[in-house]
């Protein structure tokens, strides 16, 4: 069993990759060829904003944002630390200061109602990850940066194709960002990212910026950076595009059907608050892509062990908060996010990837139950 599997993908859509790359081989424009505005033309469409703007990587995308908006030294991002370090390096590597406030306990997402604790005379933008393919509180967050005029940045890494109250992620603040990393819900064949926006002044810098800060030819009225998508990487993608709406129907199925099977072992919901194993919850106001599907078990290392000698893989999204990292640390406090240094140490990912059968998901389930020694009436005494 793969944790995700690329490969049942790629049977179905084979012929299309190839003739797609193959095209591309053929006119030779590996950088900025026609496929990277039929792309940016398409995504931009899909997500319902007036620009898409492809660039390298998920990571450079959130670094463009940052540096389209003109945030820099001194200034400080509030943002989450139940992420991936992307989130966090690259508000640092501008020389802002990150200010991570704690998630909400049910959504796994920023909490919205510690936000405005954390404004400062510095502050210059909120940046909400919507972790596992699930958006933040987006209309929530949105509210609060109004009041104080800040721009938001989704980092939608995990989440594109995922949708909130009928819009879909990316389309939900001033700038989205996604990745296109090949474990991604869209994902490339190696590294890709884009951000979108319909603000046509932050697109324009945006095209500036990952093309070393270039307005025409061998003219630079800003630093950029060389932060452009492949050309093949947006044959792939466009290649990939065509499946994606029954992926992410699939996913949902999937997620949903999991959380069912768990709940029938015992399991609850994050949004119960109680149980030894709790599985995400999903509101019917949103759509998760369920980049991950990541439930809380009590002793973590003994189930990933567990579900392993059954040859199950699993893997952790994400051990330790950003704040615990020691790349942020001294000038952080600790204590200041406790929801997410507990929740850190009993998150595990499960299998995920819209080809997961049927069958597999059951022995999961089943192992899973095994492991934690779950039964339907233990669990509610259990936490
Ligand atoms: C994957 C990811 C990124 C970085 O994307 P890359 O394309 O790998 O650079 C940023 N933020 C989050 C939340 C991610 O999951």
């Amino acid at each position: 069993m793969q944790f995700i599997d690329l490969k049942s993908q790629y049977r179905l859509i084979e012929d299309d990759v190839k003739a797609r790359i193959d095209a591309v081989l053929n006119h030779g424009q590996y950088i900025m060829g026609p496929e990277i505005q039929e792309l940016e033309e398409a995504l931009a469409a899909f997500v319902g904003v007036a620009h898409c703007i492809g660039l390298s990587s998920g990571t450079d995308a959130l670094l463009a944002a940052m540096m389209a908006l003109e945030i820099g030294r001194g200034d400080e991002v509030i943002t989450t630390p139940f992420t991936f370090i992307a989130t966090g390096e690259m508000v640092a590597l501008l020389g802002i200061r990150p200010v991570f406030v704690d998630i909400d306990p049910v959504s796994y997402n920023i909490d919205p109602r510690r936000i405005e604790d954390a404004i400062t005379g510095r502050t210059r933008a909120i940046m909400p990850v919507s972790l596992y393919g699930q958006c933040a509180d987006m209309d929530a967050i949105n509210e609060i940066a109004d009041r104080h005029q800040l721009p938001v940045i989704e980092d939608a890494a995990q989440s594109f194709g995922a949708t909130y109250k009928g819009r879909h992620s990316c389309a939900l603040s001033r700038i989205g960002c996604t990745s296109f990393f090949p474990a991604k819900p869209l994902g490339a064949y190696g590294d890709a990212g884009a951000c979108f926006t319909s603000d046509e002044g932050l697109a324009g810098r945006l095209r500036e910026i990952r093309n070393h800060g270039q307005d025409r030819r061998y003219h630079h009225p800003h630093l950029g950076l060389n932060a452009r998508l492949d050309t093949i990487q947006a044959a792939v993608l466009l290649a990939k595009l065509s499946l994606f709406p029954q992926e992410i129907e699939a996913r949902a199925r999937l997620g949903a059907r999991y959380t069912e099977l768990l709940q029938e072992r015992g399991a609850a919901s994050t949004a119960d608050g109680y149980g030894s194993v709790l599985t995400p919850f999903v509101p019917p106001t949103h759509g998760s892509v369920y980049a991950q599907y990541t439930i809380q078990v009590p002793a973590r290392d003994q189930v990933g062990q567990a579900l392993a000698s059954e040859g199950i893989p699993t893997s952790v999204h994400y051990p330790v908060p950003l704040n615990d990292q020691p790349v942020f640390q001294p000038s952080l406090d600790r204590a200041a996010t406790p929801v997410s240094a507990r929740i850190a140490k009993r998150v595990i990912s499960l299998p995920m990837h819209p080809y997961l059968s049927d069958a597999e998901q059951l022995r999961i389930a089943d192992a899973v139950a095994r492991s934690t020694g779950l039964t339907p009436d233990q669990n509610r005494r259990a936490w």
